[in-house]
């Protein structure tokens, strides 16, 4: 198939591509490389069954890109801190760059799976949070861009399914971590694993009790595909790990252990609207996908500090 991943670069988007790569797919990535890297795709350049694009999704793409089967729309920041930067682009991407994506699959005939988040349902007050629930999200708060970037997203996906009859399918992705996240990346898993990699306090924000539930990448990977390569199903469906949530103060003392790290803790004003709890529920994906995540925290983390440690003592990735 020829398949276009907006976000190809990022951290989520280039082990898709890896994956679609290695099934034989022909793929066309487009980033603008605002958190994500070429260092993350560069091995296929080579490849002549890949093209790389860089373009901002949230204005009109005008390179000839041939036809298309599928689309992944990953192209957004996802770490709070660097979607924080640009608030006004974070919203432009999440609305203008899907609403473009949409209007490609709809030209193309191609499906559109769209990279959602659990940041629809703000600050919960189901737990643990199902699809049907409405969620919980302050529209004007320094997180609004995102949350209501994504909420937005997904109406415009509802109008084109409903309207055009476009493919579409939604994935509400909870926190997922894994190699290649990127050190400046802000959110807490890379931001721990640095700092105790290099005996540096870890900033815990709030109490800490606030809890995450925490998916590794490679578990993402597959309930992506499965669910772009399930016909006749719109979702959104839940993607995450209800067997591992944790609250954070306990997630930076499993770091710290697991980094064999002489780290000591800092705790820092907690953000505003920062959820204080949050677990998927996917009896959804169990049913309709026949997926369900099998990474314990202890190996995803593992294999997450391995990749860290190798890319610290690497000046280039450093
Ligand atoms: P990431 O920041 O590593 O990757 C995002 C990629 O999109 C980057 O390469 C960035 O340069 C690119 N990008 C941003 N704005 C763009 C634009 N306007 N045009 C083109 N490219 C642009 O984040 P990630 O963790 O890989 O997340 C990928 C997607 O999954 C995002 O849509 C995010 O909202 C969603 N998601 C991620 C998580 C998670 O835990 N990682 C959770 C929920 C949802
Ligand atoms: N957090 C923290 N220290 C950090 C970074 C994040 O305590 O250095 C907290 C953050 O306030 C939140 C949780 O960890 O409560 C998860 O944050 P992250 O940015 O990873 O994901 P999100 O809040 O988007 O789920």
């Amino acid at each position: 198939m020829r398949i276009l991943v907006t976000g190809g670069a990022g951290f989520i988007g280039s082990h898709l591509i890896d994956y679609l790569m290695a099934q034989g797919h022909r793929v066309i990535a487009v980033d603008n490389f605002l958190s994500g890297k070429k260092a993350n795709i560069a091995r296929h350049f080579h490849n002549p069954n890949f093209k790389f694009i860089k373009h901002d999704i949230s204005l009109p793409l005008n390179a000839k890109l041939g036809p298309l089967d599928q689309i992944y729309n990953l192209a957004c920041p996802a770490s709070p801190l660097q979607y924080q930067v640009n608030p006004l682009k974070t919203w432009q991407t999440n609305v203008f760059g899907t609403g473009l994506m949409l209007e490609l699959a709809r030209k193309n005939s191609a499906r559109l799976l769209q990279a959602s988040t659990s940041e629809v349902y703000g600050d919960p007050k189901e737990h643990p949070q199902k699809e049907s629930y409405f969620g919980n999200v302050n529209p004007l708060g320094d997180r609004s861009c995102y949350d209501e970037g994504k909420r937005a997203a997904e109406t415009l996906c509802y109008i084109y399914r409903a309207k055009y009859k476009t493919d579409v399918k939604i994935a509400r992705i909870f926190n997922t971590y894994g190699p290649r996240m990127i050190f400046s990346d802000g959110r807490a898993l890379p931001n721990f694993i640095k700092q105790a990699l290099t005996n540096e306090p870890l900033t815990i924000f709030g109490s800490g009790r606030q809890t995450r539930s925490l998916m590794y990448i490679d578990d993402l990977i597959l309930g992506l595909v499965k669910l772009m390569n399930r016909p006749n199903f719109f979702g959104p469906v839940n993607l995450g790990n209800p067997n591992q949530e944790i609250n954070i103060l306990a997630l930076a003392k499993k770091t710290i252990k697991l980094c064999h790290s002489k780290s000591q803790l800092k705790f820092q004003a907690l953000p505003e609207d920062d959820p204080i709890k949050r677990r998927p529920a996917i009896a959804l994906a169990k049913k309709t996908l026949g997926w369900s995540p099998g990474v314990s925290l202890e190996q995803g983390l593992k294999a997450t500090i391995k990749d860290f440690k190798a890319r610290l003592n690497n000046p280039a990735a450093k």
